[in-house]
């Protein structure tokens, strides 16, 4: 009897979900529904609940063969719960325990920030993965998972790896939504870099048009020798390095992922990471290598699967 994982990732447009298969967590089938616009947990739940009632009457399954449920969310996650989320409607609940009022009591249910599982399923598919490995995501935002010992890092209230808030730059003038100013996120999300592009082009030739501009096209012209494209993406390579180098006297990982919209650009984007993490890096840190993420959209969805997977793991040698 085939057994069966859902692996989920809450986004706030989109909410993935992976069918994967328990004993090899590899992933069967992937699906995408809407996120409601209210970004009310409970519609969230019931929505996911639909789904997977429909596809295992669809596909003949026997609830008994749906072993386990993990769900990321982009939320601080500790043990489940959720005190407060900026991107969903949730205050005070633990997943767990909501997740377990709506499905068969024999499934095993985990629960974890969205970026920390992307972490955990990136490296998990690595070739070999790492036993310390950090996941830096570059996209609107900023987002990042730690692992050390093969464990993730969710911290005493689920703050642990929220490193897009990490002060790196002093002198901005903007208020992040998190209330601090210069977080990481402020230089290298998505409306940072095409901002910052706009601002640097003034005055200067370059094949970048402010009428039509994007991240790719910032970083296709950097590829290019433009010198807009240059300064912006060296800006973007040298906060990064500064991240990391805080990162690597912190927890000293194995490697630094980087995954998100922005690793498309490929090691031309790493080796510049790198090359600023080298320089900031002390002790012998500034061995630790740079490496673009494999699984893109999938990574959450494994990872929250892992994560269940490591759950029911961890029952059994109790
Ligand atoms: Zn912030």
């Amino acid at each position: 009897m085939e057994k069966y994982i859902f692996g989920i990732d809450v986004g706030g447009t989109n909410i993935k979900i992976g069918v994967f298969n328990y004993d090899s967590v590899k992933n069967i089938k992937k699906f995408e529904i809407k996120t409601s616009k209210n970004k009310e947990i409970s519609t969230i739940l019931s929505d996911i609940k639909k789904f997977i009632s429909e596809y295992v009457a669809e596909n003949n399954i026997n609830w008994n063969q749906v072993v386990g449920i993990g769900l990321g969310v982009p939320c601080p996650v500790k043990n489940g719960y959720v005190e407060k989320c900026a991107n969903l409607s949730v205050n005070e609940t633990n997943l767990i325990d909501e997740l377990r009022r709506i499905f068969p009591a024999h499934i095993t249910f985990a629960v974890g920030n969205d970026a920390t599982l992307a972490a955990l399923g990136e490296n998990q598919s690595l070739a070999k993965p790492y036993d310390n490995a950090v996941l830096i995501t570059l996209g609107t935002g900023v987002g990042g998972g730690i692992i050390v010992n093969g464990q993730l890092v969710e911290g005493s209230s689920g703050f642990g790896g929220e490193i897009g808030h990490m002060k790196v730059y002093d002198e901005l003038v903007e208020t992040c939504g998190c209330g601090s100013k210069g977080c990481l996120e402020q230089i290298c999300g998505t409306a940072a870099i095409i901002k910052y592009a706009k601002k640097a082009m003034i005055g200067k030739k370059t094949i970048l048009d402010s009428e039509k501009l994007n991240v790719k096209k910032i970083f296709d012209a950097a590829k290019m020798g433009d010198e807009v494209g240059m300064e912006t993406v060296n800006r973007v390579a040298k906060y990064l390095g500064i991240a990391a180098s805080i990162l690597a006297i912190t927890v000293e990982p194995d490697v630094f992922i980087i995954g998100g919209g922005i690793s498309k650009a490929g090691p031309f984007f790493t080796n510049l990471v790198q090359k600023y993490f080298r320089e900031y890096a002390r002790f012998s840190t500034g061995k630790i290598p740079f490496q673009i993420a494999i699984t893109g959209n999938d990574a959450g969805k494994i990872g929250s699967a892992l994560l269940v997977k490591h759950h029911m793991k961890g029952n059994h040698e109790d």
